[in-house]
């Protein structure tokens, strides 16, 4: 399936009629193929550390006859090392999604409402549907800023990627803990999926802020995106309130490989910090790279860059690309149309990205 062709639409009579309006979230592209240059969903182009390979072995293999852990302990206990938190302030899901939707489903009703940016995360959207609740979205300023004021004393859950996707920008933790202080009665939820390519975390603040959860996931600067790992922190009785959820959906939500290979990839930091580094400088790089062809390039925060060109729309880009095995992410949305996100990969894959971009302007060039 083509990435910008939505599923189609077909249903059957038997779907309740609540759902029968929801427009499901559209994944970006994953061929199942190596043929590609694959900087479309903000994977790490780097394996996971090798002490992941060596956890997830035969005889581990052998052990999928039996049921996971449903406390998913050995992780949860990993994680909460690094974090320095207690490990009841962990929770792990399948992929920060499932985290991201236990948090909507628990903490939020028709009584009580949620916001997000109007530019941020897709899948927001889709959750506040799903469980039918009242989603306000906030316009972002005219640069994509989030402007602070907007969220401040709001009455409503509040829902930030920090870093926004797919802007790259980022809020200090002083500008998001004036949102934790006037919002105390409701959840103020910071989705981290990308802070660890030089966001600012919310973590040390949860002593101070009961009303605070940070979401982070494993699919992005630990390489384990196929191995669907999220996890929250957050005050006990959130992560209990989190648990609640699970032990009323799926109890076994982590499978056992997964439990393993997350566990390694916590616990080799200097395999974390290798990968993180070398995606640091290879982005500063291709930023300045980009911006001599023209580009416009927003300050990121993140493992990809968003970029426009003055002479290319982002669907002309993103197709001229794709020609050439080349895949990045577009958005339809009115207000980024003209934006490509592009995921950073090795030094030679954007070495690669540049030259064919080159090659896309000097055409382009050509029939203006
Ligand atoms: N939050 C943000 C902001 C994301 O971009 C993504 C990745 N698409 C996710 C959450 C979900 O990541 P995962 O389910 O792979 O942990």
């Amino acid at each position: 399936m083509h990435p910008t062709i939505k599923r189609e639409v077909l249903m059957s009579r038997f779907l309740s009629e609540r759902f029968a309006e929801i427009e499901p979230y559209t994944p970006g592209e994953q061929p199942q193929d190596f043929d590609y240059i694959k900087l479309n969903t903000n994977e790490s182009p780097y394996p996971p550390s090798p002490k992941v390979l060596e956890a997830v072995n035969a005889e581990e293999t052998a052990k999928l006859r039996l049921y996971s852990d449903p406390e998913v302990r050995q992780l949860t206990q990993e994680i909460a090392e690094f974090y320095g938190v207690r490990p009841t302030q962990v929770f792990v899901g399948n992929g920060s999604d499932e985290v991201l939707a236990f948090s909507f489903l628990a903490f939020c009703d028709a009584d009580h409402p949620v916001c997000f940016p109007d530019i941020t995360y897709g899948f927001y959207k889709v959750f506040a549907q799903l469980f039918c609740l009242d989603a306000q979205q906030i316009p972002l300023q005219e640069d994509f800023s989030v402007r602070v004021e907007d969220y401040c004393d709001c009455g409503r859950m509040v829902v930030l990627a920090n870093p926004n996707a797919p802007t790259g920008l980022s809020l200090s933790t002083d500008q998001i803990e004036r949102i934790l202080q006037t919002n105390p009665d409701h959840i103020v939820l910071i989705d981290e999926a990308y802070v660890d390519f030089g966001g600012e975390s919310c973590i040390p603040l949860l002593g101070r802020y009961p009303n605070l959860i940070v979401v982070q996931t494993f699919s992005k600067s630990r390489s384990l995106a196929g191995a669907r790992l999220g996890f929250a922190v957050a005050s006990e009785e959130l992560i209990e309130d989190l648990n609640k959820m699970k032990f009323s959906f799926n109890p076994y939500n982590i499978n056992r490989l997964s439990i393993l290979a997350g566990t390694a990839a916590m616990n080799d930091k200097a395999y974390f910090e290798q990968c993180r580094e070398e995606i640091l400088s290879t982005r500063s790089k291709t930023k300045a790279a980009l911006e001599q062809l023209g580009f416009q390039v927003l300050d990121s925060k993140t493992n990809f860059l968003f970029v426009r060109h003055p002479d290319l729309s982002g669907d002309d880009y993103t197709r001229q690309l794709r020609k050439k095995s080349i895949l990045v992410r577009h958005f339809s949305q009115t207000r980024i149309k003209n934006y490509v996100r592009i995921t950073i990969g090795t030094p030679k894959q954007m070495e690669t990205l540049l030259e064919a971009t080159k090659e896309i302007l000097a055409i382009r060039r050509q029939e203006l």
